[in-house]
Order: C-alpha cells, then structure tokens, then sequence
C-alpha cells in the first residue's frame, strides 16, 4: 500500500513538497486530537482528588482546564483545516497537467498508434481514469498516510500512560496491516479484470452513440443495444464478484482492531482493579479504545481504490512511453515548400501499401493532382507529406529538409490540409476558425470567413461568430462545416495545401461556394489535390496517377490524355458522371 501512495506522490511532481508539508499538519493534527482526551483524565484525576481532601479544585483550575480544552479543540480544526488546503487541491492540480502532458504526448505519435491502442482505451485513459486518480489520489494518501501518523502518534500516547496496552494497539495495527496487504494482493489480481471491464463499457458506450444513426435508420435498436448490456452487465458481474472475494480479509482486518479496542479496555479495567492503575487513567484508556483505530479502520477500502490507482499509472505511464514520432527533430525554418519523395517504400503494419514512389513538386502556384482507384494509397501520400507516419524506405524532403528532421510542429506550420471528413470543435464558430492560427485577431478570422464564403451564413445565425457548434459539428451542414474548414486553412496561411476534393455528392449551390473559397485558399500554394472532380484535373500542372501503390503514370492532362492507360479510363469514367458529352481533345 504504500510503495503504491509512494507512486502517487512521485507521479505529483512539483506539487509533492506540498504533500509533505500536509503531513506535517496531519501530525501535529494528530497531537491535538490526542490531547483533549488528556485533559478530560486530567480534570476528572482533579475533581476525584478533590472529592476525597487530597486537594482542593480552585475555580481557576476549572477555568484552565476549559481553556486548554479549547484550544485543544481548535488547534485540531486549524490543522485539519490547513493539511486540507495544502494536500487536497494537489490531485486536481497534478491531473490537469497530466491531461495537457498527455495531449502533448498524443500530438506527437504517429497515427498508427491509434489504430494500435484502441480508442475506448485512449479516451478512457484521458476522461475516466484521469478523473479517478482526480477523485481519489489525495483522498488516498490521507487516509493512508495521515491514517497511519494518527495511530501511531494515539499509540505513542498510550505507551506513556501503560506500556502493555500500547503493546497491545501495536499489535492490533500489526495485524490488520497483515491483513490489508492480503486484500491488497487480491486486488492487484483483480485491477487489471476490472479495468479491462471498465474499459470494455467506454468502448461500447462510443460504438453505440456513433453507431445512433445507422441503428435508427435500420431500426436495430435492439441489436446493438445488445452489446452495450452485455459490457454493462460483465461489469455488474465482475463488480460483486470482487466485493464477495473482499469480504473475508475485511472481516479480519476490522476484527483484528475491534479485538484490539476490547483486549486495551480489559487490560485497563484489570490494572485498576488490583491498584496499579488509577481510575482516570482506565478512563482514559476506554476513550483511546474507541477512537485510536478510526483512522485505519477504513483502510480497506483504500486497499483496492490503490490498486486501480496502480493500474490507472500504469497505463498512463504506457501511454507516455509511446514513440515520438519527432524526438530527434529540431526547429528548423523552412525557406521553400518544394515536396520531394525519393524512392518512397511504405506499409501499414507490414501491408506494403507504397512502393518506390517517386516525384518533385515545385513550390508556389503549382497544383498536383493525384488521381487513381480507391485504396490505391493517394490519402497515404499526402499523409506521409505531413509526416503522420514514417516511411519504410526512401526519403521525403519538404523545402530541402528531410522531414525525419523537423519537429511535428516546424513542418506542419507549413501544411494545410482540408479533409472530406470534417471535425469542428464542441466551440464557438470563431475559435474552431482560429484553431488555424490562435493569435489571429477577430478581424482576421472575419476576413478569412469571407474568403472562405462562410461570413453570410454564420451572420445569419442568431449568436453569428459566437454561435458553440454541437459536438463534431452537428449543427451545421456539410457543406457549411466544410467551408469552416477552409476559412480555418486560410487563416493559417500556410505554403503548402493538402486537399481532399469530396467524393460524396453536394447540392450545387454549395458545391460552387465550396470551389470559391478553395480557389481563395490555394492562390500562390503548393497544392496537393486529392482529385475527383474534371475541371481540378485538367488545370493540374501535374497528374500523378496512382494504382496499387505505384504511380503508373506522370504528367499534364494534354500529355496523359493523349497515352494508352489508366488515366484515360479514369477520365472517361469520371466524364460520365458528370454527364459530360466530349471531353478530351483528340
Ligand atoms: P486511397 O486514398 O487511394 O483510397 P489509402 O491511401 O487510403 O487509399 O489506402 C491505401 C491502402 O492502405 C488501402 O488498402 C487501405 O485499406 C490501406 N490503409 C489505409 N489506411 C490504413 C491504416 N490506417 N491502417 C492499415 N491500412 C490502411
């Protein structure tokens, strides 16, 4: 138990030495929660000398007494008070940096690590777990801790007054101590189970509420409610499963200290009967019998709260431990955004996804548009661009830096990327904008809302820039949410744009807003295009077309368009979804 009250403190970092300074108050505490039970033998050893002539009660002994009672009494309060305000605030304080070390961390992996930790297991890590260690780690290290100082200090006391019933305390503390670190040992076996079932119950809660549209539109209700009952019905199991496991060494623990009490009360009692103690001292004795063991007589549930504590560092410590992608990287200023991919060689988890693929792109005003079938590896490439994963072979240099070099941050300061998929911030529509570059002044975000034809419609809203958007963006349209995207991009205004044209079908209207704010973001860029739509491709300044990982084709759409191949199937294909009639010029 305490090895793992020893990890907690470590894991506090600069907030220990106010956890140290809280057991000093704890012990002093200690000494005046002793002392009231003192005076209360000392005045009744007065009023019963005074009863019998040995010597006469003044009334300013009384009044001394009283006095001294009080002061007893508040210095009790006060350094309660005191080792509260120094300990407690501690673990809300340490969780919240731990939280932002953790976002930092997490920023900075690649992105297989996600698809590697699953993401119940992550969010858990980040929402519950840290909010149990916030709940109860200084809740713990009082209860041990300052549990252990007020008996031993209670103890202390009671060897002064008779050695034998201190004796006896002792071993009374001794044994439930014996029995706590078996209930301890359970509890190591039984954290990782509970955990696993805690872990088990966020993950399918996030299935099911992500899954909510699918489910009504199918109407499913009851299959995938299936699932979320079983996790919570394992939990339920697992729970008193381990509460039943519990029970016997806790029985034993609180017995060990009620034995105690009894065996300190009997010892007293016996010591006055045959004159060896006097009658306010075994008074004493009873009153320290019921109270010296209050402190440790919870201490069993302590026990297993510590080993999910234990648990809960663990897999934080796992999750600090993870690979950084940019650990060897440095801050390097990037003085142009030409992209360069040499002999690239890459694979998802030793699924060869790329293999030796080579291009140049020239910065400022050039697009390169990248077309080919689905799964083909166009959203790896500009991926490895931005450098989410590292490749396996090959190299690729951004302004002439290999990209191992850089720090996340120094490279990315230099992308852009607008995504089909769209992810906005539980926030206000002007913070999710200036996500793109927090110093922006309101004007700036303005300015570029305009640009990204977003200013009409967010005007139109009754709270305008300061409407919170739902979670993920949910109260907006797609189209909407994707402008908010692009006015974000041209906000950071950086000189490299990686975009992913959509796919999915948009009204019209909105299709056309979307070109335009587009056209805004990539004037003067070096612009990477994920492309579907004609007119993209056929201004590219460079077509690379890719299939299963390789690029099978390199040029203009004159030039491709003009070769037997992919590219020519492709953009038949492409010009009778659009219902064009003559497309190529040959
Ligand atoms: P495209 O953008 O051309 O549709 P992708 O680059 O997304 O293709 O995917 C290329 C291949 O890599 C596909 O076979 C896809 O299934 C696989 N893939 C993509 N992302 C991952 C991932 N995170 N983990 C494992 N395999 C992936």
């Amino acid at each position: 138990m305490l090895r793992i009250v020893n990890r907690l403190i470590q894991w506090t970092g600069n907030y220990k030495r106010r956890i140290y300074i809280g057991f000093i108050y704890a012990f002093i505490h200690s000494i005046f929660t002793a002392l009231p039970v003192v005076l209360a033998a000392k005045g009744l050893s007065a009023v019963l000398d005074d009863r019998d002539g040995v010597r006469t009660l003044e009334g300013q002994d009384i009044w001394i007494m009283l006095g001294a009672m009080i002061l007893a009494v508040l210095g009790r309060y006060l350094f309660s008070y005191l080792r509260a305000v120094t300990q407690e605030s501690v673990g809300y304080e340490a969780t919240a940096d731990e939280r932002i070390r953790l976002g930092d961390i997490l920023k900075r992996v690649s992105l297989g690590f996600f698809s590697e930790n699953n993401l119940g297991e992550l969010s858990a890590a980040a929402t519950t777990d840290l909010s149990f260690l916030e709940m109860y780690a200084m809740n713990m290290v009082n209860t041990v801790v300052n549990g252990y100082i007020t008996v031993i200090v209670l103890i202390l006391f009671l060897v002064f007054y008779s050695p034998l019933a201190g004796g006896i305390a002792l071993i009374g503390v001794l044994l439930s101590a014996l029995f706590l670190h078996l209930l301890e040992a359970r509890s190591r076996q039984n954290a990782p189970v509970h955990q696993k079932a805690q872990d088990n119950m966020v993950e399918s809660t996030i299935e099911y509420l992500r899954g909510m549209q699918v489910v009504k539109a199918f109407k499913q209700e009851g299959v995938s409610l299936a699932g979320i009952r079983k996790a919570y019905s394992a939990s339920k199991r697992i729970n008193i499963k381990i509460e039943m496991e519990y029970m016997p060494f806790n029985c034993l623990h609180l017995f060990s200290l009620k034995a105690a009490s009894i065996a300190i009360a009997a010892v007293a009692a016996l010591l006055t009967c045959n004159g060896s103690m006097e009658l306010s001292t075994m008074l004493m004795m009873d009153m320290f019998s019921f109270m010296i063991f209050g402190s440790v007589e919870t201490m069993n549930n302590a026990a297993h709260v510590l080993e999910v504590i234990d648990a809960t560092l663990d897999k934080l410590d796992g999750m600090k431990h993870a690979d950084i992608i940019d650990k060897d990287g440095k801050d390097i200023p990037l003085h142009n955004t030409n992209i360069e991919f040499r002999d690239v060689t890459f694979s998802y988890n030793k699924t060869p996804v790329l293999q030796n693929i080579s291009f140049s792109i020239p910065q400022g005003g050039s697009t390169t548009a990248i077309v080919g079938p689905s799964g083909s590896g166009k959203t790896t490439i500009c991926n490895l661009i931005a450098r989410f994963y590292d490749v396996d072979n090959g190299e690729i240099t951004v302004g002439g830096e290999n990209v191992r070099n850089l720090t996340c941050d120094s490279l990315l300061g230099n992308i852009s990327m607008v995504f089909q998929k769209v992810y906005l911030f539980h926030d206000t529509i002007e913070n999710n904008i200036r996500f793109g570059n927090p110093g922006a002044t309101q004007a700036e975000v303005i300015e570029a809302a305009k640009k990204a034809r977003c200013h009409d419609f967010i005007m139109a809203l009754p709270d305008g820039y300061r409407t919170v958007i739902g979670e993920g963006g949910s109260t907006l349209s797609g189209g909407e949410k994707q402008r908010i995207s692009i006015a974000r991009a041209i906000l950071k205004n950086a000189g490299i744009v990686i975009l992913d044209e959509a796919t999915a079908s948009i009204d019209p209207e909105n299709e056309h807003l979307i070109q335009q704010a587009l056209s805004e973001l990539t004037i003067g860029k070096t612009v990477i295009v994920i492309a579907h739509r004609l007119a993209t491709i056929e201004h590219a300044d460079q077509i690379l077309v890719i299939d299963k990982g390789q690029i099978v084709q390199k040029g203009t759409h004159q030039e491709l368009v003009g070769q037997e191949g992919l590219y020519r199937r492709f953009i038949t294909i492409r010009e009778r979804a659009e219902g064009w009639s003559i497309a190529t010029s040959h």
